[in-house]
């Protein structure tokens, strides 16, 4: 079988060469599809996996915008239309200076499983941007999104192409790319998600990524009888999804200790309460400062230059910041330091090494793409309230969500069952693909 994978993943590189990210979450699949292939030959013989690493569309083009100082700024933008056997696309939008092709295409592809999963009617997509939003006015950051969205307009649409936020795209990029298409369109419909909650947007899409990672927890805990009242919990990041797992955390009873940006990390003995998490949010999203501002106003230890806080002692882990956060190396630490539970609201966040060593140790390693499809879930119930035109309750969204993520928490167990031990990796990676592979079947070499 190793054979196999290795004959798949040459062709792979050699079809994407340099797209390092895509290579890796193509490989983390095909290792638990190739043997599922084989055993059911109706998606071999359709040639599913060939066809799925194949975007359907890319949309690469040129984003020209004019800065504070009236300089002209050129920027790439890209949408990434990766399958649409089940719904329409469906993926955020990121603006980072990493993006690139092939951050895109793993982001895409990992999208497709994750909503698969969430049993919503929802393909997979996922764009961005290689600007950078921090540092710039709100002047600069709108006449950049309008510009991005001039372009992208074309390609999106309410029942085609519906993207949402991702890192450095939050309330406001969306609401500036939302009244640009508005604008070109002139039609007010669910072209985007995560939109404000006066023009169409849900309650509980904000929190649902973070909410959903720890409900995720929960499902993984409650099956070996544990939970989070009293254990001590890492976070990485400090932006949307680190926010509001470190709540939901709170709210369950267990302690957080740490959170990071791209600068350093802070660990806080006593715990991050939620008085210090407002404090956290208001710094973050509305002053745009640094974390390490926390720790001069908490008075606790600042790691400066070392944005990943492995180091430090936890029960549970969840990383919530970028991909390939936790290394081999991390893993062990984190391992020797007593971990027993990792839920990833990051997509991506551990190294293949880190994977192996959490499964080989048998811990309760949640990915991403099952840990935290609760995002892309609630930006479903998003569009169903648009489209019925009405809106659901905060109470009513939260159960919906949480009712997701035990279900994505059992489809996990069916499939990636192994003795005593659940392989959530496997769980996740088959259960995703069934429906969206039988889907293809179904509607012929398209
Ligand atoms: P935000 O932009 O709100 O926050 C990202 C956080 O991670 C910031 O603290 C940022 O620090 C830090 N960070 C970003 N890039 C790096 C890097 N290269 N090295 C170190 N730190 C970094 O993004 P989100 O919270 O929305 O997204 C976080 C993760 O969750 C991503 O992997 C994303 O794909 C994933 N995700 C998000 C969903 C959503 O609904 N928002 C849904 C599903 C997954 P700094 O401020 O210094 O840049």
């Amino acid at each position: 079988m190793d054979a196999k994978v290795k004959e798949f993943m040459d062709y792979v590189v050699a079809t994407n060469p340099a797209e390092r990210e895509f290579h890796q979450a193509v490989h983390e699949v095909a290792e638990n599809l190739i043997p599922f292939i084989e055993e059911n030959p109706k998606y071999k013989a359709a040639r599913i996996l060939e066809r799925m690493i194949e975007p359907e569309r890319v949309v690469m083009f040129r984003v020209p915008w004019i800065d504070d100082r009236g300089e002209l700024q050129v920027n790439r933008g890209y949408r990434i239309e990766m399958n649409s056997a089940i719904g329409p696309y469906k993926g955020g939008m990121r603006f980072h200076p990493t993006v690139n092709l092939g951050i895109l295409k793993f982001l895409a592809f990992e999208q497709v499983f994750k909503n698969s999963l969430t049993s919503l009617p929802l393909g997979g997509g996922k764009g961005g941007s290689d600007f950078d939003p921090k540092g710039k006015t709100d002047n600069e950051v709108m006449r950049f999104c309008q510009s991005l969205m001039t372009e992208l307009s074309r390609h999106i649409g309410p029942d085609t192409d519906v993207p949402a936020g991702d890192i450095g795209v939050g309330g406001r990029e969306v609401g500036y790319m939302f009244g640009q298409y508005k604008r070109i369109i002139n039609e007010f419909t669910g072209v985007f998600t995560g939109k404000g909650i006066e023009y169409g947007g849900s309650l509980i899409r904000p929190e649902a990524t973070g909410y959903g990672a720890v409900y995720f927890a929960e499902e993984m805990l409650a099956s070996i009888n544990e939970g989070f009242k009293g254990k001590v919990v890492s976070i990485s990041g400090s932006g949307n999804v680190s926010q509001f797992a470190a709540e939901k955390v709170i709210e369950l009873g267990g302690k957080v200790v740490t959170l990071s940006d791209s600068t350093g990390y802070i660990y806080d003995k006593d715990g991050i309460d939620e008085e210090k998490l407002e404090y956290v949010k208001e710094l973050k999203n509305v002053k745009r400062g640094r974390i390490s501002e926390y720790a001069t106003k908490y008075n606790c230890k600042y790691v400066d230059g070392v944005s990943r806080p492995w180091d430090e002692q936890a029960d549970i882990v969840l990383p919530c910041a970028t991909e390939n956060e936790i290394t081999g190396e991390d893993a062990k630490k984190l391992l020797d330091n007593g971990c027993i539970c990792i839920s990833e609201g990051a997509n991506m966040p551990s190294t293949p090494e880190a994977v192996d060593l959490f499964i080989k140790n048998k811990i309760l390693y949640g990915p991403g793409k099952a840990a935290n499809a609760g995002g892309v879930a609630t930006s479903g119930l998003e569009m169903s309230q648009n489209s019925i035109k009405m809106s659901w309750t905060r109470e009513e969204v939260d159960e919906k969500l949480h009712n997701i993520m035990i279900n994505i928490h059992k489809t996990c167990v069916e499939f990636g069952k192994e003795g005593d031990f659940t392989n959530y990796v496997k769980g996740a990676n088959i259960g995703g693909f069934v429906k969206v592979a039988d889907a293809m079947i179904a509607q012929g070499h398209v």
